[in-house]
């Protein structure tokens, strides 16, 4: 956790500059359907705050339509419809009086590839969210914002003296800590990553596990991943989604994951945390 507060931006903060923003995320008996097809049957999952949870499972089972789920990405697919419910702290995200700009804002989400705006600044990068949100900055909030969130995505020390060259120009690494670092500008409260090191190499998959572990205490954290190793060494709570033979996908079993890997309650968890399908 950062030691200094950060400055106070146009963005709320809690009252308490150094209180954790981490809100818990809960899914209750959430199932999707594409068309006719039914690709969740009902999986609940609670994802505390401040806490990383790994989805893990195979290709197919429904992980990123979940995850999609979570931040009201679902429902701009045509073909999609969803039942069950996504409450942050208790509210429901899908409360028709509050804006989807709101449950947005709350919950960031980083994809498989690095995303940044690769002809814009890297500057303007962090700050491309914020123009959504309407929020108005003055030059020194901005500078001490853009300084803050690349701090927090482990990005500063390696970006600071060229602030104004692209996005684009960076490596595949560094743009998706400049991805991880536009999303937290608008002070997100639970951060989605759908396989955010599957595109990185070794060394920049370990950076960007060095900044989850950093982010963790004050953004919630959910990440899809197909590396074991990885969610092993992240996560504080795995669940196993699979969809076995055309049917939808649902969570087998979750749990702590140190219990997920060492000593998982179904058979299939353990074939499939030690690579046996
Ligand atoms: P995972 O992330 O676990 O690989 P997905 O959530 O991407 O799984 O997909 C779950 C199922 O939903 C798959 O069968 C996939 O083909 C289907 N699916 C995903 N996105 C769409 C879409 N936009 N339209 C139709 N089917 C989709
Ligand atoms: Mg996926």
């Amino acid at each position: 956790k950062q030691d200094a507060p950060a400055p106070a931006v146009g963005i709320p903060r809690p009252a308490d500059a150094q209180a954790s923003q981490a809100a818990t995320l809960d899914a209750r008996e959430i199932s999707a359907w594409f068309g006719d097809r039914k690709v969740l049957d009902r999986v609940s999952l609670t994802m505390p705050a401040g806490r990383v949870t790994a989805l893990i499972g195979p290709s197919g089972c429904g992980k990123s339509t979940f995850l999609r789920i979570l931040n009201r990405m679902h429902e701009m697919i045509p073909s999609a419809t969803l039942a069950g419910e996504v409450l942050i702290d208790g509210e429901d995200i899908y409360d028709p009086s509050r804006r989807i700009t709101q449950a947005r804002r709350q919950i960031g989400m980083v994809f498989q590839k690095p995303n940044p705006f690769p002809a814009m600044s890297i500057y303007d990068n962090v700050l491309a969210g914020l123009k959504m949100t309407g929020v108005r900055a003055d030059r020194d909030t901005k500078d001490a914002l853009v300084e803050e969130c690349l701090a927090k995505a482990g990005l500063w020390k390696e970006v600071a003296g060229r602030l104004r060259q692209p996005g684009g120009a960076l490596s595949g690494g560094q743009q998706q800590r400049l991805c991880i670092a536009r999303s937290l500008a608008v002070r997100p409260r639970v951060l989605l990553m759908d396989e955010p090191c599957s595109a990185l190499d070794p060394t920049s998959t370990r950076r960007i596990e060095q900044t989850i572990a950093e982010l963790s205490s004050e953004v919630t954290i959910v990440i899809v991943t197909h590396n074991m190793q990885q969610a092993n060494r992240v996560s504080d709570q795995c669940a196993f989604f699979l969809a076995e033979q055309g049917t939808p996908g649902v969570i087998v079993e979750h749990g702590p994951t140190d219990a997920m890997f060492n000593d998982p309650a179904d058979p299939r968890t353990a074939d499939y945390v030690n690579g046996r399908f």
